[in-house]
C-alpha cells in the first residue's frame, strides 16, 4: 500500500495517513471543504479524482467516490478495479449494503449476542442461506467479511514502491473499519484489530484492549448461572471479533489454546471446534510450525465471567510475508517472486462462493494489459481437471495472455512474464 497517497481538503494538502490518523486536527478545512464544494480530491494524478467526505461515530474520514475508483492511478489507496474480479459479487443487498458515502454494513451469518433466558426458538435465518432463484447470498461467513476488509484495504493488491507490514496493514483495515457497520454496531467497536506492539506504545495498546474487551466481559458477568437463575428477564451477552495473526496453536487435554502475534491474551477453543475448521481451512497448526507466511484469523469469541474469551467461529486466510492472500505454497512462491521484483498485481479473493472461477493472480504491468496466472497441480484429479477447462476458457474470452505453472511438467516455477 502507499503510505504517499496526498489529499485535498478545501485548500489544504495533506497526506492521507495524516488525515487518517488525527482527522480531528483538519476539522476546520473538513467543514469548510463540505460547504463550499462539497468533497475533497484525491492528489493522484492531475485530474484529481473526486472523494466523498463523511462522519461516522463523530470522526471524519475520506473515502473513494462511489463506482470512481478506477479514475485513480493504480498505485493509489483509492484505486479500485472494476468490479467482476472477486467472489464479492455473489452477495445480495441484504448482505452487503454499499452507501454513497462510501460506508457499508455486512450481514454475518452469525450472531453478535446472545439472549440467555429466553424461550428458545428456531434461529431467525440468519444462517448462510443461498437465494433459490439467484445465486446471491443473504449473509456472509466470517471468511467472507475477512476477504471483504482485504479488499476494501488494497491488501490483496501489490503496486511498485508499495510496502507493508503489519503496522501499516492495519491501519487500512481501521480504516475501513471505521466505515462497516455489522449487526446494527459499529464495525471498529465490535471489532479489534491486534496492534503492533511495541513498549513504547503498550500503555495505549493496554487501554484500547480494555476499551474493547471490557464491556463484553461485564456482559458476560450479568449471565452467571446463578443470576440467570433470579433473573425473569432476559439477559445479552454481547460477543465480539478479533482480527489478527496466528503465532501458535497449543493442544491440552481441555482444548486448544490460539495464541497471536503481538497479543497478549489465548483464545480458548474446543478439541472438535479446531477439528472442523482445519476440515474447512486446512492444517493451520501445521501451517504455523512451517514458518511461511502469516495465518490470518478473524475470530468470532465469547466472553466468560472469568475474564477470558473462547473462540465460537472463524474465518482464517494465510497470507505471504507481505500479507498477499495465498491458498497453497506454490502460490506463495508465486506471491513472494512477484513482491520481490516489485511487480503490479492482484490476488482475486473467492469470499463464499466456491464455484465461481477466478486466476490464482493477475499481472497488470505486462505487454497486453492483463496477464492471467495460474497454477495447476493436482495429478488425477477430475473435478479439478474440470475447472481447470473450464477456467482456460474463461481467459481466452478476456482476452488476458496466460502464464501457467503446471506442476505435473515441472516442480521449478516458469520465470514471471516481462514488464512491458
Ligand atoms: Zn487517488
Amino acid at each position: 500500500m502507499s503510505s504517499t497517497t496526498k489529499i485535498k481538503i478545501g485548500t489544504s494538502e495533506i497526506s492521507l495517513d495524516h488525515f487518517q490518523h488525527e482527522p480531528q486536527k483538519y476539522a476546520h478545512a473538513v467543514l469548510l471543504a463540505k460547504n463550499t464544494v462539497g468533497h475533497a480530491n484525491c492528489l493522484c494524478n492531475k485530474d484529481c479524482p473526486r472523494l466523498v467526505i463523511a462522519r461516522r461515530a463523530g470522526r471524519y474520514y475520506v473515502a473513494g467516490w462511489p463506482n470512481e475508483g478506477h479514475l485513480h492511478h493504480p498505485g493509489c489507496d483509492f484505486f479500485k478495479n472494476e468490479s467482476g474480479g472477486s467472489g464479492l459479487d455473489s452477495y445480495s443487498q441484504e448482505a452487503l449494503q454499499k452507501r454513497g458515502d462510501g460506508s457499508f454494513s455486512i450481514r454475518l451469518n452469525q450472531p453478535l449476542s446472545l439472549e440467555l433466558g429466553a424461550p428458545t426458538r428456531p434461529p431467525s435465518g440468519a444462517r448462510t442461506k443461498v437465494d433459490s432463484k439467484s445465486t446471491s447470498r443473504r449473509s456472509s461467513t466470517l471468511l467472507g467479511l475477512l476477504h471483504y476488509l482485504w479488499e476494501e484495504s488494497n491488501l490483496n493488491r501489490w503496486f511498485p514502491g508499495w510496502r507493508r507490514d503489519w503496522y501499516l496493514a492495519r491501519n487500512h483495515l481501521l480504516a475501513t473499519t471505521s466505515k462497516g457497520e455489522i449487526a446494527g454496531r459499529s464495525m471498529s467497536e465490535a471489532m479489534y484489530v491486534v496492534p503492533k506492539f511495541s513498549t513504547n506504545a503498550a500503555q495505549e495498546i493496554k487501554r484500547s484492549w480494555d476499551t474493547w474487551s471490557v464491556p463484553l466481559l461485564r456482559s458476560a458477568m450479568g449471565a452467571t448461572p446463578a443470576k440467570l437463575k433470579n433473573s425473569k428477564s432476559i439477559t445479552r451477552i454481547h460477543t465480539g471479533m478479533i482480527l489478527g495473526r496466528i503465532k501458535a496453536v497449543e493442544r491440552t487435554d481441555r482444548g486448544y489454546i490460539i495464541k497471536l502475534k503481538d497479543h497478549a491474551y489465548p483464545i480458548y477453543a474446543k478439541h472438535a471446534l479446531i477439528e472442523k475448521l482445519e476440515k474447512r481451512f486446512g492444517r493451520f497448526t501445521a501451517h504455523i510450525e512451517q514458518n511461511q507466511g502469516e495465518c490470518i484469523v478473524l475470530a468470532l469469541l465469547m466472553p466468560h465471567e472469568k475474564g477470558y474469551f473462547s473462540l465460537i467461529d472463524a474465518g482464517i486466510m494465510y497470507t505471504s510475508a507481505a500479507l498477499i492472500p495465498i491458498e497453497s505454497n506454490h502460490e506463495l512462491k508465486v506471491a513472494d517472486a512477484l513482491r520481490l521484483a516489485d511487480r503490479h498485481f492482484s490476488k482475486p479473493l473467492l469470499y463464499d462462493s466456491s464455484d465461481e472461477v477466478f486466476p490464482d493472480f493477475v499481472l497488470y504491468d505486462t505487454a497486453r494489459s492483463k496477464t492471467i496466472m495460474e497454477i495447476y497441480g493436482m495429478v488425477g484429479n477430475q473435478a479439478y481437471d474440470n475447472r481447470k477447462k473450464e477456467k482456460q476458457e474463461v481467459y481466452r474470452k478476456a482476452e488476458a495472455d496466460l502464464w501457467v505453472w503446471d506442476l505435473t511438467k515441472s516442480k521449478d516455477m516458469p520465470p514471471l512474464p516481462p514488464v512491458r
